[in-house]
């Protein structure tokens, strides 16, 4: 008899080598073996006859074997198995390529199923390697499972066929209750089924069941993650003080900033640190939420410090930050890479005096490099995707301590749930008045000429230009497509002799970028020749036209955040993606840029047509990994198991209970690879 844990290697017919073969794909155990779900089936149950299907369908046939197999070499290592078959009515010819084993097995009037894909013509019918097996036990629903190397789909099924009978009962996760609620069949029924369902429908309860399981654990993980963290805190905000600092800014708080500055604010009121999430498109105004409740947090006698992911942001951040909070009591520093060690060495010294009220810098630095006297709030402005694990480390300062993290990238709102399930979550879904929307064109290369002339004319007027390349990899030999070094160079000689360009690209020291960003940023480079480095969010409002060069080698939503670098001044902005694709899909993903302007719609169109790969590329996020679940086909499911994890907790809070020590198990395989 087999349990769960008796390696794989023990189930009757694995030997050493076969065990081998399933270690390489990380299955070891039986259990391990068992949760292998098969990829797709294949419905063999609805047999037909060959007049009743067109040529070229794929079916499956019941028929007898009517000539004896005869071999035919073709050429070293391809042999080619012939012989004939007759559903009653047809004869089929049956070709089977280099199978011996297959073609050894089969016994002239035997009745057999074959499957796969008929040619007819008006007087033969054949069948070019179907997939063959015995009448009795051919016709069921065939699981098909993602093979590597020797293992092929049915040595797998047999496999686990195997492991299944000498399996007892496999013992259940979920309470009565729930699987009551929720209509799931038993954990045993579903296992049994999904590999081998009798029927369409037993597959899909199978399916239903393990997929809720399997979210309701991921989700019970997220959800004591955040409650974690959910020591209590000692840094409490007193006083709120957003009138005092909206009375301070130039312009007025839209509805939604507002909005976010009361939730973060009654968060540092309460019993636990803040913990939370705004997401904002480019240009939503995140950097005024941040500062106002950096108001209130140094008013009420907290130490604050602002992270961010480069050096040039943290700058732009310093700079407006102290336009809008210097000389309002508030002292503001700025340590970066570039930072002079004599500078630095008082910043940090001040810093534990309690004289600086908000550090500004990169991630790296404030993590590592300096000691507060008394922190209460960090806030990071992340940009991108960032991962839980990250988040984690960023209360690591002190106990307690409040943080905010500020991110432009929109996320799909069911993703959001998924990917943010351990934070609050405030939403800037309005942009401040006035903005100016970007009008984008879809380009083929001939344009270059008139659009080297639109942007000579912009930068007469005086204003500037990003011309965006993409990253070319050093062993990419592709000529038609230019680095931003290349392109650089030849246009300074050709189109824009006799104007100012810079350039920026990923291999440039951190302080030869940060120069000309500077020279850009004041005005002295005219057309700034890019690469994807100025994605960050850099603000230079007299930028008012962009092009993106082989626009269709960019994500949509890393286009979204390109283009909002433009349409940040007063003046009317272009955005132009150049593309000599001929693909349709390319053609359709940048046609949505032009047509979409709001960053959660394009993420969402992103979504369709891409598929969740981006959002859920593993080292992004550092979630688990699913087994059978799929955030955008299951999300409906996903709602179930989410309601169900807040249920559970409710009752449950730290799943001590008996009946949900399956549950607490399986958050910890869940999660075990996974490091907080
Ligand atoms: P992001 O959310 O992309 O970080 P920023 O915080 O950089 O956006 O804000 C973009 C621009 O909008 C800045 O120039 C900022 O001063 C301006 N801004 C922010 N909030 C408002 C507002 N309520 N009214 C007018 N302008 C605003
Ligand atoms: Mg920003």
């Amino acid at each position: 008899m087999l349990n769960p844990e008796s390696n794989i290697k023990f189930i009757k017919g694995v030997g050493e080598k076969r065990a081998e073969m399933f270690y390489n794909l990380g299955i070891f155990d039986v259990d391990a073996l068992i949760h292998f779900f098969p990829r797709k089936y294949e419905d063999w149950t609805k047999t037909k006859t060959v007049a009743e299907v067109e040529n070229g369908e794929n079916i499956t046939i019941k028929a007898t074997m009517i000539t004896p197999v005869k071999e035919h070499m073709i050429r070293r290592g391809m042999t080619l198995y012939k012989c004939r078959f007759s559903d009653g009515e047809s004869v089929i010819n049956v070709t089977i390529f280099n199978n011996k084993y297959l073609a050894q097995a089969l016994r002239v009037y035997e009745d057999y199923v074959l499957f796969g894909k008929i040619e007819k013509t008006f007087t033969t019918a054949s069948m070019s390697s179907p997939k063959i097996e015995k009448l009795d036990t051919g016709v069921r629903i065939h699981p098909i499972y993602s093979t590597t190397g020797k293992l092929t789909s049915n040595a797998i099924a047999k496999v686990i066929k195997t492991a299944l009978e000498s399996l007892d009962e496999i013992p259940e996760t979920l309470s009565d209750d729930i699987r009551k609620k929720y209509d799931l069949i038993s954990l045993d029924s579903a296992i049994r089924q999904i590999h081998f369902p009798e029927n369409e429908e037993e597959a899909s309860k199978a399916r239903k069941r393990l997929i809720f399981e399997e979210l309701l654990t991921l989700q019970l993980g997220l959800l004591k993650l955040k409650s974690n963290k959910k020591n209590e805190t000692p840094l409490k905000i007193t006083k709120d003080f957003t009138s005092e600092f909206t009375s301070l800014l130039p312009f007025k708080l839209t509805n939604a900033q507002q909005r976010a500055i009361d939730e973060c604010i009654k968060d540092m009121q309460g019993k636990y640190p803040m913990n939370r999430l705004l997401q904002g498109d480019v240009g939503s105004g995140k950097t005024a939420v941040g500062a106002g409740i950096i108001y209130t947090a140094v008013k009420n006698g907290y130490q604050t410090a602002l992270m961010t992911p480069t050096e040039i942001l943290a700058t732009q951040h310093f700079e407006s930050l102290s336009k809008m909070l210097d000389g309002k009591g508030i002292t503001i520093r700025l340590l970066t890479g570039s930072t002079k060690p004599k500078e630095k060495r008082e910043i940090k010294a001040d810093l534990i005096d309690g004289k600086i009220d908000l550090l500004i810098g990169t991630h790296a630095l404030i993590q590592n490099d300096v000691e507060f006297s008394n922190l209460g709030l960090v806030i990071t402005d992340e940009q991108h995707r960032f991962g839980v694990k990250q988040r984690a480390n960023l209360a690591s300062k002190g106990q307690g301590i409040h943080t905010l993290v500020m991110s432009a990238t929109p996320i799909p709102r069911t993703l959001g749930l998924i990917l943010y399930g351990d934070l609050d979550i405030s939403i800037l879904d309005e942009l401040p008045p006035g903005r100016q929307t970007i009008r984008t064109d879809v380009v083929d290369s001939s344009y270059h000429e008139r659009l080297y002339k639109f942007i000579r004319d912009a930068v007469d007027r005086g204003e500037q230009c990003y011309i965006i390349c993409p990253m070319v990899e050093e062993n990419e030999d592709s000529l038609d497509i230019k680095s931003a070094e290349q392109l650089a160079e030849g246009l300074s000689e050709t189109a824009f002799k006799g104007y100012n360009l810079g350039l920026l690209h990923g291999k440039m020291k951190a302080k030869e970028k940060d120069n000309v960003m500077k020279a850009f940023s004041n005005g002295d480079v005219q057309i700034l020749v890019a690469t994807t480095v100025i994605e960050v969010g850099v603000d230079v409002p007299n930028a008012t036209i962009m092009v993106v060069e082989n626009a269709e080698r960019f994500g949509l939503s890393q286009l979204h955040q390109l283009r909002g670098r433009i349409g940040r001044g007063s003046k009317k902005s272009f955005c132009v993606l150049v593309s000599d694709s001929k693909s349709e899909i390319s053609r359709s993903r940048l046609m949505t840029m032009k047509r979409y302007s709001d960053g959660f719609k394009i993420a969402d169109e992103d979504l369709k047509q891409r598929g969740p790969g981006d959002f859920f590329g593993e080292r992004q996020h550092g979630l688990p990994k699913l087994k059978i679940a799929d955030m955008l086909e299951d999300i409906d499911i996903l709602h179930l198991a989410q309601n169900c994890a807040g249920d559970i907790l409710k009752e449950d809070y730290n799943l001590d209970l008996e009946k949900n020590k399956h549950l607490c198990d399986a958050i910890t395989k869940m999660f075990r690879n996974i490091e907080y």
